[in-house]
């Protein structure tokens, strides 16, 4: 049997200023061919797919085409991306007969000129294998689901949980790939596209109406003939002409069982519509102070606004601005992403005292630079580390500015070490010894678990911001709760053989 295995994926931020280039890709592993298998061991949706390929006895024969994955960011530029399909699609073209492909994409990248970029992927790829050969996708529950995508793929299969668990949605979607291949199932796909936008800010599974809604999805793929019931809990800050939430349910050729549970699932995601809305984001100036006034232990501030894994560009200053204005008295680390500051720091050295602009350069809409004056006390450069079940990190350069009790570290790029606690230790700071974590992010809390006391979801502006309609949307379909009244809304799933 031989099956090629590819990823090409990002989540993009139509809202970014900071459009994503090859850099970004090459940042966390632009690999082609061998190098594919050889680094992606345990990495991602494809490491996976390895696993599955591991445990099984019979013979199989990978073909690894090529994995580009750059996290959350602005658009794809155009030549990046016609660089990138192109270079799968010769490469699949090259490839010689397969049995079936496996592709991991994420759902929601669109590129200056594609709103769908995973559809005009699977378009292609379709193109290229014909209808008999079958295509399964791993996607990233945050996915906008195209009509491409639906009608280009055998499998589409999301996430389970947010914080997200990649690796065990490769396993997943590889398990099912192998029974089609077995001819054990006939998969039948039925979709719902739901006229729903919401905030990130009950997006974790963990708890509340996404836990009851994600809990449904495993209740339902306990029914006989059910394979796969996957929501899509669109990320809210892509502008695309066919956003919004959606499902994808998958049978055993059983057409009217995968519309009737679409239905199901569907249906409670618009009873849960208000839930999904209910906030506890509060304003910056009460989470500083909320966090300052704690017990021991360490407060994780969310910074909604400026989500760098939600594609933001991580400059944005507003919290920075507050620790500064309120002189916090308790040892508090934050990060920026500000390559000019990090240059300015090198220029200095260590140790040295410096006055410089930090931030609000890249996202100047929803923030501006604010002057520091610091002591540079440690600066590191090319640290490459695992993350486990992420892959490969690159922290690039960084630089440590002491002021008074802020630790600030900047960044030169948008590294995924920008929510995780090595940030700090390999610059030389005890994470248990502080009081209080800024993180870039509004659901990926888990790296600062095991010293976390509290987390505050603080109500700050940014292209990843919890208020929805600041949002100058241009492209999204309309009507849309809770932009337009919708008073009524019934799901009539479309089925796809
Ligand atoms: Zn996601």
């Amino acid at each position: 049997m031989r099956i090629a295995v590819a990823e090409l994926a990002q989540e993009t931020d139509s809202f970014s200023p900071v459009l994503a280039g090859l850099a970004d890709f090459e940042t966390y592993g632009l690999f082609y061919g061998e190098d594919v298998a050889q680094r992606m061991q345990g990495a991602g949706p494809i490491g996976g797919f390895f696993d599955v390929v591991a445990e099984r006895s019979d013979d199989v024969e990978l073909v690894p085409l090529l994995r580009g994955w750059a996290s959350a960011g602005g658009p794809i530029g155009d030549e990046t991306f016609s660089q990138l399909r192109d270079e799968l699609l010769d490469r699949l073209r090259a490839a010689g007969p397969l049995d079936a492909v496996f592709l991991s994409l994420h759902g929601a990248a669109s590129s200056v000129s594609e709103d769908d970029v995973e559809g005009a992927v699977l378009e292609e790829v379709r193109r290229v294998v014909g209808n008999d050969v079958p295509i399964a996708v791993p996607l990233d529950h945050h996915a906008s689901v195209t009509r491409r995508m639906v009608q280009n793929a055998d499998l589409l299969v999301g996430h389970e949980t947010q914080p997200h668990d990649p690796p065990a949605t490769g396993r997943k979607t590889a398990r099912l790939m192998f029974q089609m291949l077995a001819g054990d199932i006939n998969p039948v796909m039925a979709w719902q596209r739901i006229p729903l936008i919401t905030p990130q800010d009950q997006f974790l599974t963990s708890g509340g109406p996404m836990k009851e809604w994600f809990d449904l999805a495993r209740e339902l793929e306990k029914r006989s003939g059910v394979l796969d019931v996957s929501p899509y809990p669109m990320q809210p800050w892509l502008d695309v002409a066919e956003g919004g939430w959606a499902v994808v349910v998958h049978t055993d050729g059983d057409a009217e069982l995968a519309r009737e549970v679409a239905v199901e699932i569907s249906a409670r995601a618009w009873e849960l519509r208000e839930e999904f809305w209910k906030s506890g984001r509060v304003s910056v100036t009460e989470a500083v102070r909320s966090a300052v006034a704690a017990d021991d232990g360490l407060v994780i501030l969310s910074d909604t606004g400026d989500s760098v894994y939600g594609g933001a560009p991580g400059d944005n200053t507003t919290l920075l601005r507050e620790l500064l204005r309120q002189q916090v008295p308790c040892l508090s680390l934050i990060p920026v992403v500000d390559a000019a500051a990090v240059a300015a720091a090198f220029d200095a050295g260590v140790p040295s005292t410096i006055t410089l602009n930090i931030g609000g350069r890249l996202d100047s809409v929803f923030s501006s630079p604010v002057e520091v004056t610091g002591r540079v006390a440690s600066l590191s450069e090319n640290v490459t580390t695992d993350i486990p079940g992420r892959g490969v990190c690159n922290l690039g350069r960084t630089a440590l500015i002491e002021c008074g009790a802020v630790r600030i570290v900047l960044l030169d790029h948008r590294s995924f070490g920008v929510n995780h606690p090595l940030l700090y230790a390999h610059l030389g700071i005890d994470v248990a010894a502080a009081k209080l974590v800024v993180v870039k992010t509004a659901s990926n809390f888990q790296f600062f678990s095991q010293w976390r006391k509290e987390m505050i979801r603080v109500d700050t502006p940014g292209t990843t911001q919890s208020n929805l309609s600041e949002f100058e949307w241009k492209r999204l379909p309309r009507p849309i709760f809770p932009f337009d009244e919708m008073p009524s809304w019934s799901p009539d799933p479309e089925v796809v053989v």
